[in-house]
């Protein structure tokens, strides 16, 4: 176990709740723009100036080094592509982007991928179980539970669709800091989990792969690639753990 895990305030969650916003519309205007033919800097560059336009910080860039303000991962990259101006779009390529702001000292987290036109029913069932894989788990941020029913409810999901969960990479929680504990992997595990406390704030993002859960990062030290070469699909949204229903902070209505 390491640090505790921190509840936030009820005007915690607030700023986190407007710093998600930037991020989500900044993720929606991505998804309305995609189109063959745009470089994956393109879509960085809209996404910074979407979150400087919002008096917001791109939280990525220069995290750890890191060169982009957004992480675009295309096809067989699974997370952590760097954006390039000689990358470009085609037709038939799956696109996740992962976006974070700080904004008033609180970070926002989200990804989602994207069909570029249309692309192989394969493809297409990959980003649909992702994305029912993360609503599924949100269902489990209720009082109560615990982190595993969280990871439990992801790797049912995609075992079922005949997918698997990515283990090397996990969600994590969320807060002043980007990365704050728990850890929250996408599988399930067999010592105790932490219990899920109102004003825990979580970054749920299931990484699943058409084939072998097995990934390496290339030699850009940064881009995670799935080892068979198949595709792989991210989907993430930051939530808070309520009295009540799950509140999901990174979802526009
Ligand atoms: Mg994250």
């Amino acid at each position: 176990m390491g640090r505790a895990i921190i509840l936030k305030s009820q005007a915690e969650i607030q700023k986190m709740q407007e710093a998600n916003r930037i991020v989500a519309g900044a993720l929606s205007l991505l998804q309305e723009r995609i189109e063959p033919g745009l470089t994956t800097l393109q879509l960085d560059k809209w996404a910074e100036q979407f979150a400087l336009s919002h008096k917001s910080t791109p939280a990525f860039k220069g995290y750890r080094g890191f060169p982009g303000s957004l992480c675009v991962s295309i096809n067989e990259e699974v997370v952590h592509g760097i954006p390039s101006p000689s990358v470009v779009l085609h037709e038939g390529d799956i696109v996740s982007i992962d976006f974070g702001v700080r904004f008033k000292g609180y970070y926002g987290d989200a990804a989602i991928t994207l069909p570029v036109g249309n692309v192989s029913a394969r493809k297409g069932d990959l980003i649909e179980a992702t994305r029912v894989a993360l609503e599924k788990a949100i269902e489990q941020v209720r009082p109560g539970n615990r982190i595993n029913d969280i990871s439990t409810a992801v790797e049912q999901q995609v075992e079922a669709c005949h997918f698997s969960v990515v283990r090397q990479f996990v969600g994590h929680g969320i807060g002043s800091e980007l990365h704050e504990p728990p850890e929250i992997p996408n599988y399930r595990r067999r010592e105790r989990t932490e219990k899920l406390l109102p004003g825990m704030a979580l970054a749920i993002e299931p990484m699943v792969n058409a084939g072998s859960y097995e990934v390496k990062v290339l030699k850009d030290g940064w881009t995670v690639v799935t080892a068979d070469g198949q595709p792989s699909a991210h989907f993430e949204h930051t939530v808070v753990v309520t009295e009540g229903e799950p509140l999901v902070l990174s979802r526009l209505d």
